[in-house]
C-alpha cells in the first residue's frame, strides 16, 4: 500500500488532524506539534497525548512525522539565538516523544552571513550537543532546502556533511522535490530523476532516505525560490512525479504533500489522486 498523504493542520488539537487528513484519504500524515509560528507552546498534557494516541489508533493513517517550526536557525551565528533554536528543537523532540511520532523534519538552517562552512560546523555542533540530551525514538530527518538566500542544505553534499560529522545513524533525509529542483537537480523526466537519484546515492545514500515531500515547483530550475506548485501544473511537471512515483527502491517510504489546499481540501484530494495515477495504483 502506498503511505501517500499531506501535511494537515492541528487547529482545535493535535488529534484533530486525524479526521481531516482520513478526509481526504491519507494514509501517512505531518503535521506541526505546535503553531510553528510561535516559539513557545504550552507543554502537552496527559490528555493531548491522550486524544492523540487514541485519535491515532482507530485511525487507518500509518506513519505520523512531525515538521519542526520555521523559526529554529540551528545555523545561526548569533550566541543568544543559537541557543534559543537548540532549546527549542529539544523541545520539539521531547513533544515528539511523547506522541509516539519517531521522525521530526527539520530545515539544516542559515549562515545569515557567517559563510557556508562556518554555518555547516555551527548546525552539527548544535545537533552534537541536542542529540546528547535528546529523548530516545525520535530520529531527526534533514530536508533538503532550496538553497535560497544564506540557506544551507540546497545540495545533497551539505547534507552529507553534516551527517558525517554528527554521526549518521541519528538522522534521515527528507527530500523535498521542489526543493530539489529550484536548487538546480532536474526532475523533469524518468532520465533526469534517475540521474537525480544517483548523485544522491553516491553522496548521501538511498539507504537514508525516510521522506518525501511531494510538491511541484512554481519557479525555474536553479531559481532558489521555494515556491510550492500543485502537482503536474509547476515547472517539475507529471512525468518526473511519475517516474518519482513509480520508482520501486522508495516505494516504502511515505510521501507527502506539503501543497496549497483550497476550499474544503478539494486540492489535496486532486493532487492525492493524481499521485495514485501516476503510481499505476487503481
Ligand atoms: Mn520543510
Ligand atoms: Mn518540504
Ligand atoms: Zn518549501
Amino acid at each position: 500500500m502506498l503511505l501517500l498523504g499531506a501535511h494537515m493542520s492541528i487547529a482545535g488539537g493535535l488529534e484533530k488532524a486525524f479526521s481531516r487528513g482520513e478526509e481526504v484519504g491519507c494514509t501517512a500524515m505531518q503535521i506541526f506539534t505546535k503553531n510553528a509560528s510561535q516559539w513557545r507552546a504550552k507543554a502537552l498534557s496527559v490528555e493531548d497525548i491522550q486524544a492523540f494516541k487514541q485519535a491515532w489508533d482507530k485511525s487507518p493513517i500509518g506513519p505520523v512525522v512531525a515538521h519542526d517550526s520555521y523559526l529554529i536557525n540551528l545555523a545561526a551565528p548569533e550566541d543568544d539565538k543559537w541557543q534559543k533554536a537548540m532549546t527549542a528543537f529539544l523541545d520539539e523532540m521531547t513533544r515528539c516523544a511523547a506522541l509516539g511520532i519517531a521522525d521530526l523534519v527539520m530545515h539544516p538552517g542559515a549562515h545569515t552571513g557567517s559563510g557556508e562552512e562556518a554555518g555547516l560546523q555551527r548546525i552539527s555542533e548544535a545537533l552534537r550537543r541536542i542529540l546528547d540530551q535528546a529523548p530516545a525514538g525520535v530520529r531527526i530527518l534533514l530536508e533538503n532546502t532550496a538553497g535560497q538566500g544564506t540557506y544551507l542544505g540546497g545540495s545533497f553534499e551539505h547534507l552529507a556533511r553534516i551527517m558525517e560529522s554528527v554521526g549518521q545513524e541519528r538522522f534521515g533525509i527528507c527530500f523535498d522535490t521542489c526543493h530539489a529542483f529550484a536548487a538546480g537537480y532536474d526532475l523533469r523526466d524518468g532520465e533526469r530523476y534517475e540521474r537525480v537519484m544517483e548523485a544522491f546515492d553516491r553522496t548521501i545514500g538511498l539507504q537514508h532516505l525516510a521522506l518525501f515531500h511531494l510538491n511541484d515547483c512554481k519557479k525555474g530550475l536553479g531559481s532558489h525560490v521555494d515556491r510550492h506548485e500543485h502537482i503536474g501544473l509547476g515547472q517539475i511537471g507529471e512525468e518526473g512525479f511519475r517516474a518519482l512515483m513509480q520508482d520501486r527502491r522508495i516505494a516504502s517510504i511515505p510521501k507527502i504533500l506539503e501543497t496549497p489546499k483550497g476550499d474544503d481540501n478539494e486540492w489535496d484530494l486532486r493532487n492525492l489522486a493524481l499521485l495514485r495515477e501516476l503510481a499505476g495504483e487503481e
